[in-house]
């Protein structure tokens, strides 16, 4: 899953306002921040496979050490203790962080190991079933919560106008016909797996701090009116 996990993080943000942005939104995208990174250093492993369809065009082959589940959960803890100074933001930091395995199983083609090196592997594999369908499915399910987030952030005068945009163009960027990783794929390797690597670390790091931004300058907007 890609926008749909952008899209939980505006949700969880919506129905705890008083909880800090950045927390929320790069907590939703840090096992793929760290994934990117693993990638990138060659701890995890992807191969090309234009047949993998519907935006990644890759077999995420190794990547335990971020989505298995147990270091999903570890990696959660370890987003939340980041902000123990305050109990409360922590403990919604560190769901912001494990929402992303749970977001991610629906689509995952049996990938998502139980704990690293193990031979059980989970993911329900919506991408390979469904193919594009599962790209709509995301998008319809992204909108939902967009949707949701939209009335809680009403209730409290602030404009998700540019998030929203933000979220469309991520949702179509990363769509069957304009994911840069289609043609990531079609590069030599090590190539090929240092631009994936690369990109799904900007994917969510870029997204998360604008949003994030995006978010404050509208709180503060609020505010002042
Ligand atoms: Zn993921």
């Amino acid at each position: 899953m890609y926008v749909g996990h952008l899209a939980i993080g505006l949700a969880i943000k919506s129905k705890f306002p008083k909880v800090p942005t950045l927390p929320i939104m790069l907590g939703v995208g840090f096992l793929d921040i760290i994934d990117g990174l693993l990638i990138m250093f060659g701890l995890n492993h992807v191969t090309p496979n234009l047949q993998a369809g519907p935006y990644l065009f890759f077999d995420l082959t190794f990547i335990d050490w971020d989505h298995s589940l147990v270091m999903a959960v570890i990696l959660s803890i370890v987003w939340a203790l980041f902000f123990m100074k305050d109990k409360r933001v922590a403990l919604i930091a560190g769901f912001a962080c494990f929402s992303h395995w749970l977001a991610d199983w629906p689509m995952h083609n049996m990938d998502l190991a139980l704990y690293p090196y193990s031979a059980e592997h989970m993911g329900y594999g919506l991408w390979g079933k469904w193919g594009t369908g599962s790209w709509i499915f995301e998008g319809l399910f992204s909108l939902a919560l967009i949707f949701y987030a939209w009335r809680n952030f009403g209730r409290e005068h602030i404009s998700i106008l540019w998030p929203t945009v933000l979220l469309v163009i991520s949702f179509f960027q990363l769509s069957p016909w304009l994911s840069p990783m289609k043609h990531a794929a079609t590069l030599q390797e090590p190539a090929a797996s240092l631009v994936h690597g690369f990109l799904v670390l900007l994917g969510f790091l870029v997204p998360g701090l604008l949003i994030t931004w995006l978010i404050n300058r509208a709180e503060k907007k609020s505010l002042n009116s």
